[in-house]
């Protein structure tokens, strides 16, 4: 699965593929990394995204 979205490492739309979801009590957390640099993301319900160390 991937989708398009905005990479603050690239600085532009990359497309980035999910590698990992989790359901939690705020929702689903889905794990995302950019296919062009390899910046991961995580996102949880629709809104939150969070840089992973
Ligand atoms: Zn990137």
């Amino acid at each position: 699965m991937a989708q398009n979205r905005s990479c603050p490492s690239c600085g532009e739309n990359e497309s980035f593929t999910q590698v990992a979801t989790t359901t939690l009590n705020l929702g689903e957390k889905t794990k995302w990394r950019c296919d062009a640099c390899g910046y991961r993301s995580i996102r949880i319900g629709s809104a939150i995204d969070t840089a992973e160390a």
